[in-house]
């Protein structure tokens, strides 16, 4: 069967050239007769995969040499638990934003460990802008301040960085890292699972600076799991146990991939022109509506609706039976989701709104 456009919001489409190279390689791996997957991580061939991959993403994101990459296991949502058991020191408290179901899920996670201030959130309106930030509400003690960049259910991304003078920013970048180039300096730790940009599902890449790194060798909550300790993962160089091998393979072909196409920049410019096309065409159609206020979009989650869930619905299966899948909304938001992801090209978009704008002259 011909491949699909697939609009999945994670695990989503990732690059032909990336799956077609790693085919290729698939059972022999660079003359050593073997996959990566059947390979020791202690070999030199892995080791040499790993800290490729290590040296192109710093490169890709420009990150400087005061922080550390690590890569974790557990999904995205480990990190919710993760951040508070390293990140506390001698504090009990940290501020968070509540910008959608992630956001709510991570400050939920760290009540478990701390006082929990919510600064803002958008939870009343289903999530569907970036709430105004009111430095009164933020307190000056938080270890942190917590906020989830781009909200992948409900399309929403934070464009001003909140500004917390002293206290350390920490994010989930999961739905929109690599998609733009970003000032990691601004930043106290990313964290973002790689089933969106990077590669397969329960890989975690995390992007922590060094102080907080010593944070946590000295204050980390001593119940913190030995796995989940960012110094235990940064002093064996991401390999405390076995680390998912193949994932890091996957994901130093997509780095590799998006170097060669030209880094961030050129990623920004493709995925400003993608969502330009396809917001400009829901913003002048009749029938579909974008959910969320032009300031606040997500140049990565397109959710939409018509305010019909029957027609809803039968766009839905038109478009799956047109070969365009995984477009059905979260059920929190309803209506049609459009994830246009890096490995989601002008072209398909330009598919994708063909197909919208004959939907809606048959149907209107
Ligand atoms: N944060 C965000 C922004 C997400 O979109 C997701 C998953 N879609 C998660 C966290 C959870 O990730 P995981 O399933 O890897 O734990």
């Amino acid at each position: 069967m011909a491949r699909v456009l697939n609009f999945s919001a994670g695990p989503s489409q990732l690059p032909l050239e990336v799956l077609e190279k790693a085919a290729a390689e698939m059972t022999d791996y660079g003359n050593t007769g073997t996959s990566v997957m059947e390979m020791s991580h202690r070999s030199k061939a892995f080791e040499g995969i790993l800290h490729k991959s290590k040296d192109d993403l710093r490169k890709l994101m420009n990150i400087p040499e005061n922080y550390d990459i690590l890569y974790m296991q557990g999904g995205a949502s480990t990190q919710f638990a993760a951040v508070p058991l390293n990140l506390l020191g001698d504090k009990d408290a940290a501020d968070y934003t509540d910008t959608g179901t992630w956001a709510d899920k991570a400050l939920k996670e760290a009540k478990k460990y701390c006082n929990v201030n919510v600064v803002a959130s958008s939870k009343a309106e289903t999530y569907n802008h970036i709430p105004d930030l009111d430095k009164s509400k933020f307190n000056p003690n938080a270890a942190y301040f917590h906020f989830t960049t781009n909200n992948t259910i409900f399309g929403t991304k934070w464009n001003k960085l909140p500004e917390t003078g002293n206290v350390p920013l920490v994010t989930d970048m999961s739905s929109c890292i690599l998609s733009e180039p970003i000032d990691v300096s601004k930043y106290g730790l990313i964290y973002a699972g790689a089933q969106k940009n990077i590669g397969p599902a329960g890989l975690v890449v995390v992007i922590i600076r060094k102080d907080l790194l010593e944070l946590s060798k000295e204050k980390a909550k001593t119940m913190t799991p030995t796995m989940l300790r960012y110094d235990i993962c940064a002093e064996n160089d991401s390999m405390y146990n076995t680390p998912p091998t193949y994932s890091i393979y996957i994901a130093g072909l997509v780095f590799e991939h998006l170097l060669k196409l030209g880094g961030l920049e050129e990623m920004k410019k493709r995925n400003v022109a993608k969502a330009n096309l396809l917001y400009g065409f829901l913003d002048n159609s009749k029938m579909f509506k974008a959910t969320v206020r032009p300031q606040d979009r997500s140049l990565m989650n397109v959710p939409f609706v018509t305010g019909n869930e029957e027609l809803d619905d039968k766009c839905v299966k038109a478009a799956t039976a047109a070969g365009m899948i995984n477009l059905k909304g979260h059920r929190s938001v309803g209506g049609l989701r459009a994830s246009i992801y890096n490995a989601m090209d002008l072209a398909g978009v330009q598919t994708l709104v063909n197909f919208l704008e004959k939907f809606e002259k048959e149907n209107s």
